[in-house]
């Protein structure tokens, strides 16, 4: 195998897809066994997520010392947080430091989008083309393209006609936005809405928050991280990082619950609750056993929470209306915020419901909602992604025999382990769906999977075979453990991005591994030990 990548090369051991936390590290490590590697990213920079979601208050809602890289023990221990969530400034100078660092630039080339991607098994190779006109081929392909990359306009009537300037939470202008002496609008309640409206709020004239679905929201309890913490983090960085792995969700701070909401009376229950959310960010969830799998244990926790808005929020109808009731705490991805429903009390914020009546249409210069008309100079869609199937579906990727990933998708993703797919040889995802990727701290599961990657390719090399691939019945049977998993819990219980519910017309289909990391990383050891149990190496050549 080649080791070197000269501009004009055409085939390279190894295409990697995204330059976001999963395309770096695999490059890393790829290059560290001699592999030729190019990295294909659209956007001029690395970083990915932290590239693109540069909206005011973005910031990762798992902390840093735990939301970083593990890989590299020099790295873990040189690079200081300032902060204890990071933030997006940070988080992209710490992406920008390791691509710096590993020297990771030279392989990657930036604004370039991979738009096909055809198997052609003669050759056992993969003939790749992007939108700069490149055509190149390469054995692996790897899709670290993240579960949250593609931004959804909503489907409203007059969304692209509208006049004034608009912005989307997940491509966000990277010079920034100031809204001073604006009347904004802004569309969502979701994570990055909660994060954003305070900060917005504290410069816009006006803001009207269009609110679908009232989601959970718990204070971060987000400031500047102790050195003297920090520190002691670091001092026991292997033991910490190890504990992770040994939890539902890969963080170690949040180990293991122990005890129904049930076992405890009604007052410890409140006091264990009050001290979860003295605490913040995502405690209160790791406090009872059952709390997304049973409802009743769930609704005191949900109820909880809501006393706590009701509590903030000085008008009773607005705090009513900030209260979610249609899920069940948990089974949307929590929000973390620093002031979010104290900023409801401002004079400049009006809250909508858009529920009860829909958005009617966007106009040039406002949004309408049945009779209302509610003009605004800026638009902001924090309308979410087509989360974890929507980046891999935008390329045309055609495996063996014509399969086509899309079709293969139409009912929902179909994956070995959320590694790989059947019939797509040699092609492999970073934490794609039906693995734990999102319901756990990201990077860790990002390592896990780069990790499995890399020893696939290293057996292939080692066994002088040439490609790798699930087979059906694996795939079929992890698919049925994946959904049985996820019926065991509340989760299917929300219209979530989870369950495709976001997306009009996406077929409502249960997409992460919700069995934890503990569990999954035992079952994926368990199908190493049996000599990669389910992936059919072959000498294709
Ligand atoms: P999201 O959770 O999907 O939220 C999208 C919001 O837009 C929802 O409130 C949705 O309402 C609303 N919406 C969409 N179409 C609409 C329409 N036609 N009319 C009215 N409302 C509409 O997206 P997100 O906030 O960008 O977050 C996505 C995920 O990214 C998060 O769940 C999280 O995993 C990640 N994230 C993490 C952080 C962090 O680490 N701190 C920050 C931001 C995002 P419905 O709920 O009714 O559909």
């Amino acid at each position: 195998m080649s080791s070197s990548s000269a501009v004009s090369q055409t085939h390279f051991d190894a295409i990697v897809v995204g330059a976001g936390f999963a395309g770096m590290y695999m490059l890393h490590k790829l290059r560290g066994m001699g592999l030729s590697v190019r990295v294909y990213e659209r956007g001029d920079g690395v970083g990915g997520t932290w590239y693109w979601n540069r909206y005011p208050g973005a910031r990762c809602d798992l902390e840093s010392m735990e939301y970083s890289y593990s890989f590299d023990k020099d790295l873990q221990q040189e690079w200081d947080w300032q902060e204890k969530y990071g933030t997006q400034p940070e988080l992209l100078k710490y992406a920008n430091h390791v691509a710096d660092r590993f020297d990771l630039r030279r392989d990657i080339v930036f604004e370039t989008r991979v738009t096909h991607a055809h198997y052609d098994a003669r050759a056992v190779r993969w003939a790749v083309t992007t939108d700069g006109g490149d055509q190149v081929t390469a054995t692996h392909l790897v899709m670290a393209t993240g579960n949250l990359s593609t931004p959804q306009l909503p489907k409203i009537d007059g969304v692209a006609d509208f006049a004034g300037r608009r912005f989307h939470t997940g491509d966000w202008p990277h010079g920034g936005v100031d809204f001073p002496g604006r009347r904004v609008g802004i569309i969502g309640t979701g994570s990055s809405a909660v994060q954003a409206i305070p900060k917005i709020a504290e410069q816009a004239d006006q803001l009207t928050v269009f609110q679908r679905t009232a989601n959970f929201s718990i204070p971060a309890r987000h400031g500047p991280l102790d050195p003297s913490q920090r520190e002691a983090h670091k001092a026991r960085y292997d033991e910490i990082r190890s504990a992770a792995y040994e939890t539902p969700f890969g963080i170690a701070k949040y180990g293991s619950p122990t005890q129904s909401a049930f076992d405890v009376s009604d007052a410890e229950r409140q006091k264990i609750y009050e001290d979860a959310w003295a605490l913040g960010g995502q405690a209160l969830l790791f406090t009872f056993t059952d709390l997304l799998t049973d409802g009743a244990a769930n609704e005191t926790a949900a109820e909880f929470v809501r006393e706590r808005i009701r509590e903030t929020v000085k008008n009773p109808a607005v705090a009513e209306l900030l209260c979610p009731k249609d899920h069940p705490i948990g089974t949307k991805r929590l929000c973390l915020d620093s002031f979010y429903y104290e900023t409801y009390n401002r004079n400049n914020v009006n809250l909508v419901d858009v529920k009860t009546t829909a958005i009617s249409r966007i106009e040039p210069h406002a949004v309408v909602v049945g009779d209302n008309v509610y003009e605004i100079d800026d638009l902001v869609l924090a309308t979410g992604f087509d989360a974890m199937t929507g980046a891999a579906r935008d390329i045309d990727i055609i495996g063996a025999d014509g399969a086509r990933l899309a079709e293969r998708w139409a009912a929902g993703p179909q994956t070995y382990l959320g590694l790989m797919v059947a019939d797509f040889p040699n092609m492999y995802l970073i934490t794609g769906p039906q693995s734990p990727g999102v319901k756990s701290q990201m990077i860790l599961s990002i390592e896990h999977h780069v990790d499995m990657i890399a020893a696939m390719i290293e057996k292939l090399r080692a066994e002088g075979l040439t490609t790798v691939a699930p087979e059906a019945q694996a795939q079929d049977a992890w698919v049925s453990e994946n959904n049985t998993v996820a019926h065991m819990t509340l989760y299917p219980e929300a219209a979530s991005w989870y369950m495709g519910a976001n997306i009009p017309g996406k077929p409502r289909v249960f997409m992460p591994y919700v069995g934890g990391v503990k569990q999954y990383r035992a079952t994926c050891q368990e199908v190493i030990d049996d000599n990669w149990r389910g992936f059919a190496f072959s000498d294709a050549g």
